[in-house]
């Protein structure tokens, strides 16, 4: 059962946080307990453990968060969701962080951004992640000598027929693609309106 008394401080980030995260609003009810660092399995990869995300969130640390790793090292298993007392969407957080470094130009320029940007636009174009394409265009564009490198395993898992040279696509990606750039065009919507309801 989740306490709902106590209320941290509303800063402008928290604020910003709060508008684009769905359920959003229990940020203010986070108790500081370190359960969700403490269930993390990234927790020792992350330059901030969720919990001291969210304590610097409150802080109104924005470039120190949104220059961090930690949500490029989460990889979306809920466990700090689940394990939460005040039932906090740490997870949704995670996903609104990653937007908002990518969108304000601070997204440490690692392995896990450029991945993510790689990855979205095959799944627009296609409607499907293509693996092939994903690690191509990622190591040629980011890792050249690993690109290089990594061809002998790619060559190796195709002759055994484990990678497609093609990519598959869904049927009518066209109404795909209408309906991200729809919604697109809302959360610009809703940004400009000063966020979700
Ligand atoms: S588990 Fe929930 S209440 Fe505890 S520190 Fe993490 S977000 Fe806050
Ligand atoms: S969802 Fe992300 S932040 Fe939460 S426990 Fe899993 S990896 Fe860590």
């Amino acid at each position: 059962m989740s306490v709902e008394s106590t209320e941290i401080h509303r800063s402008q980030f928290m604020r910003d946080v709060m508008a684009e995260t769905p359920d959003g609003e229990r940020l203010v009810h986070c108790l500081q307990c370190g359960s969700c660092g403490g269930s993390c399995p990234n927790g020792p990869d992350m330059d901030y453990t969720p919990r001291a995300i969210f304590s610097m969130i409150a802080a109104n640390r924005r470039d120190d968060v949104l220059k961090s790793n930690t949500m490029w090292c989460c990889v979306s298993c809920y466990f700090c969701t689940a394990r939460c007392p005040q039932e906090i969407p740490i997870t949704e957080t995670m996903y609104t962080l990653k937007r908002m470094a990518i969108r304000e130009g601070k997204a440490t320029e690692g392995d896990a951004p450029a991945l993510a940007r790689t990855f979205t636009g095959f799944v627009d174009k296609f409607g499907r992640a293509f693996e092939v394409g994903i690690a191509t265009r990622y190591l040629m564009l980011n890792k050249p000598m690993s690109g290089l490198k990594s061809m002998g395993m790619g060559m190796s898992m195709f002759a055994r027929g484990r990678l497609s040279l093609r990519p598959a696509k869904i049927r009518q990606t066209g109404q795909l693609q209408a309906i991200i750039s729809k919604a697109r065009e809302l959360s610009k919507q809703e940004r400009r309106s000063g966020g979700a309801s």
